[in-house]
């Protein structure tokens, strides 16, 4: 990748900060930094939920109840259908945390 500012040939590099994480990205030594587009936006979509309330219907299948989350929740925290996620209750509050 080619520095838009200077024109020189860039560096991938890791552990770029970008607000309160740490991204990779391109780093050129004129001081121009590009990171990776696909950690901003996941980054972005962090922000956004933090800010909102989400809500989640509960479904049925059979006997369990199923929690269904919001799309914006499954790719910002880059969720799997059949991965493990740890529940924490606390009186009447539920936790749930990728394993
Ligand atoms: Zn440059």
């Amino acid at each position: 990748m080619k520095c838009h500012h200077c024109n020189k040939e860039m560096k991938y590099a890791r552990g770029l900060k970008f607000n309160d994480y740490t991204l990779d990205g391109w780093r050129c030594f004129c001081g121009e930094i590009y990171f990776n587009p696909e950690q901003v936006q996941r980054v972005l979509l962090l922000n956004k939920l933090k800010k909102e309330v989400l809500r989640a219907k509960l479904g049925r299948n059979r006997s369990n109840l199923i929690l269904r989350l919001p799309k914006d929740v499954e790719a910002a925290l880059s969720l799997q259908e059949g991965e493990e996620v740890v529940l924490k209750v606390d009186k009447d509050r539920l936790e749930v945390i990728p394993a």
